[in-house]
């Protein structure tokens, strides 16, 4: 019983760090080399943890790793998946060296090839839970096999079956919904609702994060011009749906390295990251004169044309971002003060 919820818990652990990572996506498959590596470890760390708390029945041995298998095949990378399967079957192996071993020792391989294969065959053909419970199916079909070669009495083999199975579908439909709850905290306290844009809040954080990576980065801060205006004349309602378009339009425009965030009212930040200063004042410039050229529409007002301020600044060594945000800020004071319309790059 303790051994079942020490693996309960450090499966929730696991899928936790997860997600507050960013790794539970639902296509995390542009990890690079050193974070392959770490996901790679991480997993058999936790696979030897539940392995360690697993329980022993009629000298089999159970927990929560086909779980584990069965989630990294799902959300991570096939490599991860593969690797820690077998890094962790080697493991088991000089763990026990009995009968049960060399077996784990097959079966492994054969979950290593065959989950990430399923996974691909299923994926967006049936939804989340249900390619879920197909995976852990697939993985529990092994044991119960040597379950049944172990254990003469076909009937104590029949329980254990239901009880592992049962154990098992339960444990996968809990954390899917803890999964799916979590995304949901996730997203909620990361996205503007209004525009759909990232947050103040993850802008900010975003910054902290480029500080730490001490990556050149272009912060800039947009605003649109005679917004108050707007509103006055067309209504709140309308001002929110020129705010959406505008987010749509951003979102059409972005490249690679670009990120858009709404920061405030109709205040928006962009962090550019792997461009060079000109790269990045052209595609601010651009976008500015866009936005001029487009017109906005909303049901049952004529089109209205939009103008935006831009302040620009680039990151400096030995600056901290905080310090780039102001300046960037300070340029965006001196494009409204200079006729708005405009994008100021700070000094
Ligand atoms: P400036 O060119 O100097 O930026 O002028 P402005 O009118 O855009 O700036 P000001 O800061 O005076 O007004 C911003 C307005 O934005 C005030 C507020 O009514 C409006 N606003 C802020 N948040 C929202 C929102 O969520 N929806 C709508 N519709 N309007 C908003
Ligand atoms: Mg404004
Ligand atoms: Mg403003």
């Amino acid at each position: 019983m303790v051994s079942l919820l020490a693996n309960i818990g450090i499966m929730f652990m696991a899928v936790y760090f997860c997600l507050k990572s960013g790794r539970l996506e639902k296509n995390y498959h542009h990890a690079n080399k050193s974070s392959l590596i770490g996901c790679i470890l991480m997993e058999v760390l936790l696979g030897t943890i539940l392995l360690s708390f697993s329980t022993v029945i009629l000298g089999i041995r159970y927990d929560f790793r086909v779980l584990l298998f069965c989630f990294s095949a799902k959300y991570m990378d096939w490599r991860i998946t593969s690797s820690s399967i077998f890094l962790l079957s080697i493991i088991r192996f000089l763990w026990g060296n009995s009968e049960a071993a060399q077996v784990n020792l097959i079966v492994s391989l054969m979950l290593a090839i065959a989950l990430p294969m399923i996974v691909e065959l299923i994926r967006d053909r049936i939804n989340d839970l249900a390619q879920l419970l197909i995976l852990v199916t697939v993985a529990l079909i092994p044991t119960i096999v040597f379950t049944n070669h172990q254990i003469a009495d076909k009937w104590l083999v029949l329980s254990i079956s239901i009880i592992l199975s049962a154990l098992n579908y339960a444990a996968i439909f809990v954390l899917h919904y803890f999964i799916s709850d979590l995304h949901v905290l996730i997203d909620s306290a990361s996205t503007d609702h209004l525009t759909n844009l990232k947050n103040v809040r993850l802008f900010n954080s975003d910054l902290v994060e480029m500080e730490r990576k001490k990556s050149p980065v272009t912060v800039a801060v947009i605003d649109i011009d005679h917004f108050k205006n707007y509103n006055d004349n067309y209504g709140h309602d309308s001002g929110d749906a020129v705010l959406r378009q505008m987010a749509a339009l951003f979102n059409e425009r972005a490249i690679p390295h670009t990120t858009f965030y709404r920061i405030g009212g109709e205040e928006f930040g962009v962090i550019l990251s792997h461009f060079s200063p000109s790269a990045a004042e052209a595609f601010l410039h651009e976008l500015q004169e866009t936005v001029s050229r487009r017109s906005f529409t909303v049901r049952g007002e004529n089109p209205v044309s939009i103008t935006l301020s831009v302040g620009v600044a680039h990151s400096e060594k030995g600056e901290t971002l905080k310090k780039t945000l102001k300046r960037a800020d300070i340029a965006l004071y001196q494009a409204k003060e200079s006729g708005r319309n405009k994008v100021m790059v700070s000094a």
